[in-house]
Parts: structure tokens; sequence; C-alpha cells
């Protein structure tokens, strides 16, 4: 099990990589919400999303274990951020795609150095052949968020958290398969147990909402939200522990929530970021996370959205 340990080592290990988001306010929000809201900007990190933390952190380690090649199985952040940080490091990345990936997606692994391959349409083609790849020929394969070294890096974030907002008592954190609420779950208990956790899921992705209900890994079927970062069938048989131990609470929202939520934080506080990012903003405007006298964080994990789709996660 990842402990507050691993996740300062993995501090020191992938700083000089990354950036130290800052934590934006907006009064309009506040007064929105009735709520105190500190928004810890993730979507201004290196590669648009909070995925570049546990990639390095796990791709320094591999890099270190003589890995003569990394791969990755997503078109989206994890991807992106993996082929990015292989590039900074000199070591080759082949980032395998489904076969209808966004475009726009797969020029900016190319952009960062990585080689796409396609594969099949779902991640059950994916991940195999990332593996087998990675077995042929002295590569490492870096998963998405079921690994120590990426709960490790992702959990960084709650450090940052607590040293710019020492009397928090509440964060808020999208969950998809759980690497960034497990490791915000291990440094925040560790230091501070009092603040409160809370994930937040779509409605139609409630895989880890039934899971803890369960108490039980249990999947749903393809989900189909606007929030693309949180369409995970499941939660990771490593994460889903953490979570069962620490977590406060894991609340849904809708896509209509949602689409509010990206239009209220685009035009209120004209911070471009993409729906998975918008679902904790979504949770406290509909008054589903924390209390009126509470300070709450609220991280916006990612910005990369293609213009294009843009107007679909928007409301009608
Ligand atoms: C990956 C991702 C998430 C979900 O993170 P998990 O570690 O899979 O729970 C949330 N938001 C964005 C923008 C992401 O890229």
């Amino acid at each position: 099990m990842v402990k507050l340990e691993d996740i300062e080592k993995a501090r020191k290990e992938i700083n000089a990589f990354i950036h130290e988001t800052p934590i934006l306010v907006s009064e309009l929000l506040d007064a929105q919400a009735g709520r105190e809201i500190y928004l810890k900007s993730e979507h201004l990190q290196k590669t648009g999303s909070f995925k570049i933390r546990g990639a390095t952190n796990a791709v320094k380690r591999a890099e270190r274990e003589g890995a003569r090649f990394i791969t990755a199985a997503s078109s989206g952040n994890h991807g992106q951020a993996v082929a990015y940080i292989a590039g900074k490091l000199g070591i080759p990345a082949v980032i395998v795609v489904p076969e209808d990936a966004n475009r726009a997606k797969v020029a900016a692994i190319e952009a960062y150095g990585g080689q796409v391959e396609y594969c099949g349409l779902t991640s059950a083609d994916r991940i195999p052949r990332a593996k087998q790849l990675a077995k042929e020929q002295d590569g490492v394969y870096i998963p998405p968020y079921d690994h120590p070294d990426i709960i490790a890096g992702q959990g960084t974030v709650g450090l940052e958290i607590l040293e710019q907002l020492p009397d928090v008592d509440v964060i808020v954190v999208p969950v998809g398969g759980g690497g960034l609420i497990s490791g915000i779950l291990t440094a925040v208990k560790a230091i501070r147990p009092e603040v409160k956790i809370i994930g937040v899921e779509p409605e139609t992705g409630n895989d880890t909402f039934l899971s803890l209900e369960f108490g039980t890994i249990t999947a749903v079927a393809g989900s189909s939200s606007i929030a693309d970062g949180l369409r995970t069938s499941q939660p990771g048989d490593l994460t889903f522990p953490i979570l069962q131990q620490y977590i406060d609470g894991i609340v849904l929202v809708s896509e209509d929530e949602i689409k509010h939520a990206m239009q209220f934080v685009i035009e209120r506080t004209k911070q471009l970021i993409e729906p998975s990012a918008a679902t904790g903003v979504a949770a406290v405007l509909a008054g589903k996370a924390g209390a009126q006298n509470e300070k709450i964080a609220v991280i916006l994990s990612g910005g990369n959205i293609d213009l294009m789709e843009l107007r679909h996660c928007l409301p009608d």
C-alpha cells in the first residue's frame, strides 16, 4: 500500500518537471454556491492535467531501472502525459490509441515525441497490446491509475493543497479509476485526518459509488458521459481499498449539472477546463459537497478539450 513517505519521495522526484499549480478563487462562484471555494488548478499543469504527476513518477522509475522504452494505452490525458515525460527524458514511447482516436489528441501525443499505434476500439484491445509491446522489447507498460508510482505521484496534489490552504475543511475530487483521489486520501489523511475528502462521479459512470455501496469492486457498462476522463468501468485493485478505508463520501452529478458547471467556470472565471474537471464544481453548485461554513478545495483536474467539441459540453 502507498504511504505518505512514497508521496513525499514522489514530490522530490517530479518537482523539476511539473508546476506547483495555483489555487484560484471567484467571488461569483462563492456567491452562487453559498460556500467558500478554492480551485486547485491542474488544468494549468504541464500537458493540461494532473496526469503528468503520476506519469513522471512512474516513467522516472522505469528509466532508473533500465527500461529501453515506455508504452501506454490511452489517447487521453494519460497518453499525452506519458509521451511528454518520456520525450523529456529521451526515452522512446509507444502510445496505443483506439482506431477512432480524436485527431487533436493524436497530434498532441506526436508533438510530444510519442509514437502512436492504433489498435481496436476498446481498452480491452489496447491494454494487452501495450503490455505485449513492452514485454517483447525490454519496455515498461505504464497504467493510468492502478499502480503505486501513479498513486504516489497524484498524491502530491494533496500535499500542495495542505500547504497552500492550511485550514482547508473539504477536498472535492473527480473520480475515474481512482488514482487521483487515492493519492490525495493517502497524503491528506496521514497529515490532517479531519479534512473531509469527497469524490465525484457522473451519474452514468457510477462504478466507484456502487463499489463502495456493495463493498466490492463493481463494474458498470460503458459510460457515455461528456466527462470522458471519468468513464472508467471500475475502480482499481490498488485504488479501491484506499477509498474504502478513507473516503468520506461520493456524490453523483448529472450531465446537465456538468454542462452548467462548464459554462459557469468558462464564463465567470475565464478558465478553460474539460468536462471531467467541471464535475467538482457541479457538485458544489448543486449543494452536494461541503457545508456553508467550510473551506472547500475543488480540483480542476484538466483543461484538455477540443474546441470543436466544446459546444456539446455546454447547456443547450
Ligand atoms: C484521469 C482524469 C481524471 C480521473 O482520475 P483517476 O485517477 O482515473 O480517478 C479526472 N479528470 C481528468 C481531467 C483526468 O484526466
